[in-house]
């Protein structure tokens, strides 16, 4: 019997060109289901559409119906989405598994791209937490870890930030000697530092073992990259300290990761360097991060440089063993064919940030200033925070709610990117954010060539390299046969 199928409005076909050759590719924009269709293949599929007729039955025209590939006339793509965002829970309440704590907005260093300091006001002056806000901050969190309520996860990361936290260490140990005791019977817990690494001397590496501290380093490259951005309040480099304390990290056994920010001066020399990081100290895990808005007179990112370089340093890492966590989490969404990778950021209703007076708000880039603050240790309970308007709001932001994201082939594995970013560029958290939707675009091409590459060689033949991969969005060239809402 003939049946008439359409391509969803959700597929994209692209064409991979290779030494000659084309490649049709269907790739799932929502759920990442990918088919890479040889010409007789192609057709095979265009006649089944075109005519409800398959000339021969290689393809899995029932698995392609079942993952909304091909869909039957009547189909809603609308509705697809609206299912989505009505049954997915954590898109409709917060599910809290990350908790910051900043003692104190104050850091040793003054990093030129520091978007944490450049966006406070000129007048602000670093604030501390004093022995009675401490006192509070410790209660609030110990009665937060004792709370039973499902939009708690059982187990939480507990994550020092500042400023240098390492600047108050003391709190940090008694803190989490003290919630270690409190969650005892609750809820799972660990523990992990963002520094600037410059503070790492034998004391700190006691309270990091006592604890169990998962570090995440910020170093950017090479003494002569590195020492242009990362300078002291004295205008000193830090990489020579910084390497040092990352020798004393190794060879106390303590496993770390590292953050390097994408600059211009970094670019060319990133795969090198996460080589030599492997090589001297055994990382196993580096993220490259995106330049977050500074303020005007601050370095800026350069999407389709920066995009290159992550890539050849995420393939570089890949070589080695390293994971490269920010192409790596795209990759690893694409890879994870059927579920939808709906936020890439925790604020978006998965963690709390509580600043060194008290206060508490989704987003850690906003310390210092009196934005978003969802209420206090002081005046809110835990149950107020988790129902409080401005967290359900961030909770429900995801790229699927807004119209213009609908229609994009990278929705699945978008996540939306740092709505901070948006509201400081285009005033607005809901915004698009450009330079995320640039590398998300060109993450999925990556993607799709890598998929690409893996499908030749499953054929036994030879992949060629990533780069002389050609990939085009044919999509408009079939759109007239799609069935559209
Ligand atoms: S909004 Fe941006 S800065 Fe804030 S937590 Fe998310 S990714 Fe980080
Ligand atoms: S935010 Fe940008 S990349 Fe993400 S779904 Fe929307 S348009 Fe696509």
């Amino acid at each position: 019997m003939k049946r008439q199928l359409f391509l969803s409005p959700h597929v994209h076909v692209y064409e991979v060109e290779y030494g000659g050759h084309f490649t049709k590719v269907l790739h799932h924009a929502i759920f990442n289901y990918c088919y890479f269709l040889t010409g007789e293949s192609w057709k095979s599929l265009w006649g089944l559409i075109t005519k409800g007729e398959l000339s021969y039955m290689e393809l899995p025209v029932e698995k392609l119906i079942r993952e909304h590939i091909l869909v039957p006339s009547g189909y809603s793509a609308g509705a697809l989405v609206d299912h989505l965002l009505r049954t997915t829970d954590y898109l409709n309440r917060p599910s809290i598994g990350i908790i910051y704590v900043a003692f104190s907005t104050k850091c040793n260093l003054a990093c030129d791209y520091c978007f944490v300091m450049n966006n406070m006001p000129d007048s602000y002056a670093p604030t501390n937490t004093n022995n009675i806000q401490f006192d509070q901050i410790r209660n609030w969190l110990a009665s937060f870890l004792q709370t039973k309520d499902d939009r708690i996860e059982d187990k939480l990361s507990i994550i020092g930030y500042g400023g240098e936290p390492l600047l108050s260490y003391q709190k940090l140990d008694a803190l989490f000697s003290e919630l270690k005791y409190a969650s005892s019977n609750s809820r799972v817990l660990d523990f992990e530092l963002i520094t600037n690494g410059t503070l790492i001397n034998e004391s700190a590496v006691e309270f990091i073992k006592r604890h169990n501290v998962r570090l995440a380093v910020s170093i950017d490259g090479p003494k002569i990259v590195h020492d242009t951005h990362r300078r002291t309040r004295e205008n000193k480099g830090t990489f020579d300290l910084i390497t040092k304390n990352l020798s004393r990290l190794a060879e106390n056994d303590i496993h770390f990761g590292i953050s390097i920010t994408l600059t211009d001066d970094n670019r060319s020399v990133l795969s090198n360097f996460v080589r030599s990081l492997q090589s001297r100290f055994g990382v196993q895990s580096v993220g490259i991060n995106l330049m977050l808005y500074g303020g005007n007179d601050s370095p800026r990112a350069k999407p389709t440089l920066d995009n290159r370089a992550l890539q050849e340093a995420y393939l570089a890492s890949k070589a080695i063993g390293v994971y490269e966590d920010r192409l790596g989490r795209k990759v690893d969404a694409f890879n994870k064919k059927g579920s939808v990778y709906h936020k890439d950021c925790g604020a978006l209703g998965h963690q709390i940030v509580i600043d060194p007076d008290g206060s508490i708000r989704p987003c850690q880039a906003f310390l210092g200033s009196k934005l978003h603050i969802l209420g206090h240790v002081n005046t809110h309970c835990p149950q107020d925070i988790l129902e409080s308007e401005e967290l359900a709001s961030w909770t429900h932001i995801c790229p699927l709610r807004r119209q213009q994201c609908q229609s994009c082939p990278a929705v699945g594995m978008c996540g939306n990117g740092c709505v901070f970013d948006s509201e400081m560029r285009r005033g607005s958290l809901y915004e698009v954010n450009e330079p995320f939707c640039y590398h998300t675009l060109e993450s999925l091409q990556f993607c799709l060539k890598e998929a690409y590459m893996e499908s030749v060689e499953k054929r036994g033949m030879t992949a060629p390299d990533i780069s002389a991969v050609g990939i085009q969005d044919r999509t408009f060239q079939y759109s007239e046969m799609y069935e559209r809402r």
